[in-house]
């Protein structure tokens, strides 16, 4: 008997990927906890943000993204709840990261060796563990070296603390510099339909060094999700208020995309364009496809992404579709955090 796209979306499991040089396997959606520390995002709601990891862990995610600075500890000290339940830890693959540091609700890249020596032990024990998966450098530190920092990350790994190495926002040049000194296994960079710089140099570097890639704001802040409208609007501390993909003119632009995109979802492979934008970055080759989620029911790209892909005539439609209706493209470097004064 033929079974339903929906009976087939709640049965599938997402696939998975090894980690080369770690004895990691990882789903290849991931859910990212950025939101779910209420800063830059209009605040929190801490039980929700478990239950939307206890939800993902069920659909088969099993990598949780987080990181120090989202919310000043809240979104690892969620984490480390989310996981308190016999089992789950042991399931669970934590990447968190390291190298930003706050003072007074503002934040600067402090990527030396005694700030992540202090780092490291803040986070296990928010995380309530005693190691941490993925440790990644969250941005590269100008005033620090490469190599000071590479080797504290080195240092945390032959001490067991740390099971992989990874860097994030980082380009070709300082992960060269990087590898000298210490191993890397995981590269974390912004990637979705809308977002494709990395395309040019970073994904083939990684693909020829085995670094595996995770693409963050896989929904681009939640515009890929299908559910923004002309009139939705963003409370508080929102960063959705300053991105510029969401001011006029070019936010019509992107949900023009977007309704299209899902109208080419809806028509040719029964799913929506949540799905198909994460489907999309799947096939283009990247590892990991980072979701941000802080709802249960927004756990929804995880089930509709397995057991069908995009050919090469697919991509093109969809690369012509997002061409057109975005005539002012713009990326994601609003986002970047500044440096130490
Ligand atoms: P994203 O995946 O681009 O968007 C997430 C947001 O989209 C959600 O918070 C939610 O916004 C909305 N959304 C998601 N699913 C939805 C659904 N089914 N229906 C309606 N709305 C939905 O997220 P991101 O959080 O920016 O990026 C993902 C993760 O990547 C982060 O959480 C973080 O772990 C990581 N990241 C890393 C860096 C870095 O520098 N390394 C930078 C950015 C992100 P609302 O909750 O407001 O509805």
């Amino acid at each position: 008997m033929r079974q339903s796209v929906q009976t087939q979306m709640r049965e599938s499991q997402p696939e998975s990927v090894d980690i080369p040089g770690t004895q990691l396997r990882v789903s290849r959606v991931a859910l990212g906890t950025w939101a779910m520390g209420g800063w830059m995002w209009g605040g929190t709601d801490e039980s929700a943000s478990v239950a939307t990891i206890r939800a993902a862990l069920d659909q088969g995610i099993s990598l949780i993204d987080t990181a120090p600075v989202y919310g000043f500890g809240v979104s690892e000290e969620i984490v480390g709840q989310a996981l308190a339940v016999p089992g789950l830890r042991a399931r669970t693959v934590i990447a968190t990261k390291v190298g930003l540091e706050w003072r007074d609700g503002k934040i600067y890249r402090n990527a030396s060796r005694a700030r992540i020596m202090q780092e490291i032990d803040d986070s296990l024990r928010r995380l309530r563990t005693d190691y941490i998966d993925i440790y990644q450098v969250h941005w590269p530190d100008p005033l620090v070296s490469i190599a000071e920092t590479a080797e504290a990350m080195r240092t945390l790994y032959q001490q067991g603390k740390i099971r992989a190495i990874g860097v994030s926002n980082f380009s070709v040049a300082q992960m060269e510099t990087f590898r000298r000194v210490a191993p890397l296994h995981v590269l974390q960079s912004p990637y979705n339909l809308f977002e494709r710089a990395i395309e040019a140099q970073i994904l083939p570097y990684c693909r020829t060094n085995n670094i595996a890639t995770l693409g963050y704001g896989a929904l681009c802040r939640g515009l890929l999700s299908g559910r923004m409208r002309p009139d939705t609007t963003f409370q508080g501390d929102d960063l959705r208020r300053i991105d510029p993909k969401f001011q006029p003119p070019r936010f019509a632009q992107y949900l023009n995309a977007v309704r299209r995109l899902d109208e080419l979802a809806q028509r040719s492979f029964q799913r929506r364009v949540i799905h198909l934008a994460v489907r999309w970055m799947l096939d283009q080759g990247i590892s990991v496809a980072l979701c941000g989620a802080r709802r249960p029911d927004q756990v929804e790209a995880a089930l509709g992404v397995a057991d069908w892909s995009l050919d090469g005539a697919d991509r093109a439609l969809i690369e012509r579709i997002v061409n057109t209706a975005v005539a002012d493209p713009v990326g994601p470097e609003f986002m970047a955090p500044p440096q130490r004064a």
